[in-house]
């Protein structure tokens, strides 16, 4: 049966992963709480992506910037007087559209590079319409910063405005020479960073796609000029390798390239990363070589220098940069999407199973004591398992009943304690989704699920 959007949010909202932001003042629009297994999960997405991207990369290091920052930033960045939608109202009915977005409902292309003038004339001479009421008067486009701005210290006045990072990737370019400085690191390098950012949507939607706060996990890989294209080419691999290494299948994933007149005019190549979600095709991660754009950006706007002086070659220059940018609440997502099923077992009997990947599931195993008088030694099994594990314990209703329970939540393996077990030493581990059941001695429980969480 199909796969819907309302499927895999009432999975969400029932069981724990995500439940509607501030729900019982009537919620707040586009706002999302991550619940107990959410959180688990969340953090198995961002650990993963820190595993391959920064454990295991010899060339990348980490960061944690923080969100609030000099707004000289933002000035360097191009967020303030850029970064903002061209928005126009409906004077008939008073809603307010994407300039842009109408154009491309009408056409099916998005008008990219033009104008603001371009797009109002189109508008005005195509009979372009509002969508909510068929109306065709339109307000001039006015643009609308996208950043959230607010006040630090305790006088509201200009001075002392600052905003909320639309972007993590700007804490690490005012980070680089710090970095390199204290790391020694050669080119290329690259720094890491995962963390909170807010862009005030026009349109937030789809549930956790697009929101209004959302977390990033950025990559700013620093190379010598004329080496950008390779390392553009091996990040865009190793993105992809990624996502299909924890369970997302190669036909529902495409690389997409930016057409010329797309492309930022800094940007020497962007590949967006799509996935085929319920609702359609939707960006996970932008990959873009941005040349030396970025920290030009900052040093002349600083005044401080962030060339990199090559000692082999003797040359002093001004780094380019790979950045592979990806949503963490999006790319949990599209996981979500991808491994929520609905299994026809025979003719009368279905069930639901997230075919999440071992590292990425919330819990690992659930400890099942085959009847109440089992708790303890199945205790003991469970505390053991705890100490390396996320792991769930439930003696609660028939052992098929709990079976499909961790079936919906993508727990890999349910560890059955019986009446044997104290005799044998062993337990039963079923597989969620072959659901064949193995014996399996207690103490190798730990390098069992070991093993399997490997990617
Ligand atoms: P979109 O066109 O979908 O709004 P974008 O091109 O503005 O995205 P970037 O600025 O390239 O996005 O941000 C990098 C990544 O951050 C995106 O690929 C996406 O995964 C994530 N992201 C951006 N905006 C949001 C948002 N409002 N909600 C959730 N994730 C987001």
């Amino acid at each position: 049966s199909e796969k819907t959007m309302d499927k895999v949010v009432a999975l969400c909202k029932n069981r724990g992963f995500v439940y509607p932001g501030s729900e019982i003042y009537g919620g707040l629009a586009n706002t999302w709480d991550y619940g107990p297994l959410g959180v688990e999960f969340k953090n198995n997405v961002k650990r993963a992506w820190w595993k391959k991207f920064v454990q295991e990369c010899p060339y990348n290091v980490g960061l944690d910037s923080a969100i609030l920052m000099n707004p000289q930033t933002w000035v360097a960045s191009g967020h303030v007087g850029g970064f903002s939608d061209p928005l126009m109202d409906c004077k008939d009915c008073k809603t307010r559209h994407r300039a842009d977005q109408l154009i491309e409902d009408q056409t099916g292309v998005a008008p990219n590079g033009w104008s603001d003038e371009q797009m109002s004339q189109y508008i005005k001479e195509n009979g372009v319409c509002c969508p909510n009421c068929g109306g065709k008067n339109f307000t001039d486009i006015r643009k609308f910063n996208l950043m959230f701005k607010t006040f630090q210290g305790v006088t509201e006045d200009a001075k002392n405005e600052i905003y909320l990072r639309p972007e993590t990737a700007q804490g690490i370019f005012v980070n680089f020479a710090n970095i390199q400085r204290t790391t020694r690191k050669k080119l290329p390098f690259g720094v890491a960073q995962v963390g909170k950012s807010f862009r005030n949507e026009i349109t937030p939607g789809n549930f956790t796609f697009r929101t209004r706060e959302f977390e990033q996990m950025e990559l700013e890989f620093f190379c010598a000029p004329g080496t950008d294209l390779e390392w553009f080419a091996y990040w865009k691999d190793t993105c992809k390798n990624w996502l299909l290494s924890l369970g997302i299948k190669e036909e529902n994933i495409k690389l997409r390239d930016h057409d010329p007149e797309e492309l930022s005019h800094y940007s020497k190549g962007t590949t967006d990363i799509e996935f085929m979600f319920p609702f359609g095709w939707g960006e996970l991660w932008g990959i873009a070589d941005r040349t030396d754009f970025d920290l030009t950006q900052h040093q002349n706007t600083s005044g401080k220098s962030l060339e990199y002086f090559d000692q082999q070659t003797g040359e002093r220059f001004v780094p380019y940069v790979v950045e592979p940018s990806l949503g963490a609440d999006r790319v949990a997502l599209a996981f979500l999407c991808e491994a929520y099923d609905e299994e026809q077992l025979d003719e009368k009997d279905t069930r639901i199973v997230m075919h999440l990947h071992p590292a990425l599931a919330p819990f690992k195993a659930a400890v099942l004591p085959l009847s109440k008088k089992l708790s303890e030694p199945a205790g003991e099994v469970y505390a053991q398992l705890a100490k390396k594990f996320m792991v769930d314990y439930d003696d609660a209703g028939s052992i098929g009943k709990r079976y499909r329970r961790q079936d919906e939540i993508g727990t890999p393996f349910c560890i059955t304690y019986d009446f044997e077990s104290q005799e044998d030493g062993c337990v039963t581990v079923r597989d969620r989704d072959t659901m064949a059941q193995e014996r399996i001695a207690i103490a190798d429980l730990e390098r069992y699920i070991e093993e399997k969480l490997a990617f």
